[in-house]
């Protein structure tokens, strides 16, 4: 679990248009879930691809544990993700879409897949590594991608929207599932969502983004409080 700071980060697209995101300074505690509420355009995707390094920053830094990650290769940054879409792999079964990131770092295939059964089971998908992937209901497929992110021992584990395709009752179970992660392995969690709901159940801080800057970033109390 890492320590992560984003500070004074802008990013820009392009010259022509207002940045993407405008000096934003965002401080996550280790082992703390923050969540991301803004409204369409507002940045939620750009920081986040940003934090994961995935887009480079126009100017500030992404600092996990003091570390700049620009630095590090894309395999050594300790980010997971998970998107809105599972983007399982789907000529592997379950356990080996969980266990790929042990199979790319050349962990042996029978110690892949031994870890691997504990990542489902976390996800309460113990049982079903033989499956193909084509089998697995919308639900399944995200505990699978949560699964697959876990599995690759993740300093933070990067979220976005990754409920927003769900039923509101699929949705309920996977906001316990997420506490459950936070008993068992205490990630550093950052979470995009626009749901207010979402972000009450299970962050500990609101980052609230708008136009690219940062304009709050609280307690769940505090973000709806104060003026
Ligand atoms: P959100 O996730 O909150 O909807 P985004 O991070 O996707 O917002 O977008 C923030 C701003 O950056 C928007 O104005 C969007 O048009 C712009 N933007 C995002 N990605 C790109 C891109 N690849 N190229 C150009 N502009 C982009
Ligand atoms: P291979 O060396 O190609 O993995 P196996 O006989 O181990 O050969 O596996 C054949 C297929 O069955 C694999 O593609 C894998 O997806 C699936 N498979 C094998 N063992 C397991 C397992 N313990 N859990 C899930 N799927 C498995």
């Amino acid at each position: 679990t890492s320590h992560l700071l984003l500070d004074g980060v802008s990013k820009r697209f392009s010259n022509d248009h207002a940045p993407a995101l405008d000096a934003v300074t965002l401080d996550v505690a280790a082992g703390s879930c923050t969540a991301i509420l803004g409204p369409s355009g507002s940045g939620k995707s750009t920081i986040l691809r940003v934090m994961a390094g995935l887009d480079p920053v126009t100017s500030g830094q992404v600092l996990v544990d003091g570390v700049d990650v620009a630095g590090l290769a894309p395999e050594r940054r300790g980010m997971g993700m998970v998107f809105q879409r599972p983007l399982l792999f789907p000529h592997l079964s379950v356990l080996d879409n969980v266990a790929f990131a042990d199979r790319v770092s050349g962990v042996p295939r029978a110690v892949a897949r031994v870890n691997a059964e504990l990542y489902l089971d976390m996800v309460q998908l113990g049982g079903y590594g033989r499956r193909s992937v084509r089998e697995l209901s919308g639900g399944q497929e995200q505990r699978v991608a949560i699964a697959r992110a876990l599995a690759a021992r993740p300093r933070v584990l990067l979220l976005d929207e990754p409920f927003s395709a769900l039923d509101p009752e699929l949705r309920s179970d996977m906001h316990a599932l997420i506490d459950d992660i936070r008993s068992a392995l205490s990630p550093t969690i950052v979470l995009v969502t626009h749901d207010r709901d979402e972000a009450s159940a299970v962050a500990d801080r609101i980052a609230v983004l708008h136009e690219g800057e940062l304009l709050q970033h609280d307690t769940v109390d505090g973000v709806y409080t104060r003026p």
